[in-house]
């Protein structure tokens, strides 16, 4: 019943001189201690969204540094699904919570995919909330078991807070992207205990995702194969374009995105708009939203709203990204938000929502610019276009940032200290 995932080969030393030859040491000498470790990642789905997008080139990596790793992807029918994406919403701070009817759904899968894993792992890592209710079922399946939360949880609804927050504390250790996002009632008691030299506490850890740079989304295209990709989607390339990739998610903002295009066309009128959006099968909103989308933009025949359906792949992911004068992520709550570090790592000038993982990547003024309304995204965007050379400079020093926090091998360098601390 449970998918495994193919996901290839990579290798370790190929990193060597984008991430820094100390880096990789450090990680050659964490992982001789851990040859051999079994570690199972358990998550909804194996296409679209962030955590697929980190697995294909974790896993990998993991069993070239002598792990033996593997993936394997939950099954779900659409009233999973449904429950799941109300879950996911209410967790990022939607009013509407799961009803206990859903609540049933959702242990009923779980517990069925449960049954499922074979093997036995030291540690399995269970990926967000769509499947952290497996491990009460067979908790002797592994002896580590690790629950790896992507979303965003600032702000959640209490409700489905509390109806969570006990199936997190089974897990001997979790993994959030920032400290504001552990709940309350995960927080250790002990008055006065001191954070590890990561940051964890008591089986707590703060640590951020990480992008490919050797991955077809964010290897160095070169400005025509980007044009020339652009061109076959009809983007006139001789033109400005403002892009955000992302799926079609309220949180993700679209709609917002339009109406800063449309501020940024009051005044240069020559500027097109590309919203790129692939459909994650674990996500059942994502056509209606797709259609609103659509709707919104009202033929203007300037805004471009491409699916995977119309074959946008990690290559073009890349050209939009490279091609863009100005990369956007809009987004009104943000796990961590892959996009943004795929967009600075091509040295592009960006502009994101100020929420979430976001800040983390874009320092405001300097790596690129926070903004919290379209009127401000536009204004930014603006000055982006007119002023080239803030837009430069932006790019450069965003990449930069990138390069020391958010490449896979300082990802996985964190993965393995977490496996070493827990043995
Ligand atoms: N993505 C893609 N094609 C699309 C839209 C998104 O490949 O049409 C990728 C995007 O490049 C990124 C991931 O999906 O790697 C989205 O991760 P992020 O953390 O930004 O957001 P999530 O979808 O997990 O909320």
């Amino acid at each position: 019943m449970l998918q495994p995932v193919s996901t290839g080969h990579k290798s370790l030393a190929d990193y060597t001189h984008l991430a820094g030859r100390p880096l990789i040491q450090e990680i050659r000498d964490l992982s001789e201690d851990l040859s051999g470790l079994r570690v199972l990642h358990l998550s909804a789905t194996a296409f679209g969204g962030g955590v697929a997008e980190i697995l294909y080139t974790l896993v990998p990596l993991m069993n070239d540094v002598g792990l033996e790793a593997e993936w394997q992807v939950m099954l779900g029918r659409e009233e999973f699904y449904n429950t799941t994406k109300r879950l996911h919403n209410a967790l990022q701070g939607n009013p509407d919570s799961p009803t206990d009817e859903e609540w049933k759904i959702y242990e009923r899968y779980n517990a069925l995919n449960a049954t499922e894993i074979s093997g036995e792992w030291d540690v399995i890592i269970v990926h967000d909330p769509q499947p952290a209710a497996i491990k009460r079922h067979v908790p002797n399946k592994a002896s580590t078991w690790v629950w790896r939360c992507h979303i965003d949880l600032s702000t959640p609804n209490p409700e489905a807070i509390a109806r969570m927050v006990p199936f997190i504390r089974e897990y001997d250790a979790s993994v959030w992207h920032v400290e504001q996002y552990v709940p309350q009632e995960l927080r250790p008691v002990v008055a006065g205990s001191n954070p590890g030299s990561d940051g964890s506490l008591d089986g707590v850890h703060i640590i951020q995702p990480a992008i490919d740079p050797l991955s077809p989304k964010n290897m160095a295209l070169s400005p025509e194969d980007a044009a020339f990709v652009c061109d076959q989607f009809g983007i006139d390339v001789d033109r400005p374009l403002m892009c955000q990739v992302s799926r079609f998610d309220p949180w993700k903002d679209p709609i917002g995105v339009i109406d800063a295009y449309r501020h940024v066309t009051q005044e240069m009128s020559e500027v097109q708009l590309a919203l790129v959006g692939s459909m994650a099968t674990d996500d059942p909103e994502g056509w209606e939203y797709f259609n609103s989308t659509m709707a919104y933009a009202d033929g203007d025949p300037d805004i471009h709203i491409l699916n995977n359906l119309n074959n946008v792949g990690a290559i073009e992911v890349n050209a939009f990204q490279s091609q863009a004068d100005v990369v956007i992520q809009k987004s009104r709550r943000e796990g961590f938000g892959l996009t943004v570090s795929e967009a600075l790592w091509k040295a592009r000038p960006f502009i994101g929502g100020d929420v979430g993982g976001i800040p983390l990547q874009v320092q405001d003024g300097k790596t690129g610019f926070l903004v919290s309304s379209p009127e401000e995204c536009a204004d930014r965007s603006l000055r982006i276009l007119r002023e080239p050379d803030l837009g430069k400079r932006l790019g450069r020093s965003g990449k930069e940032h990138v390069r020391r926090h958010f490449l896979t091998p300082r990802l996985l360098r964190d993965w393995l200290r977490i496996f070493t601390e827990h043995r």
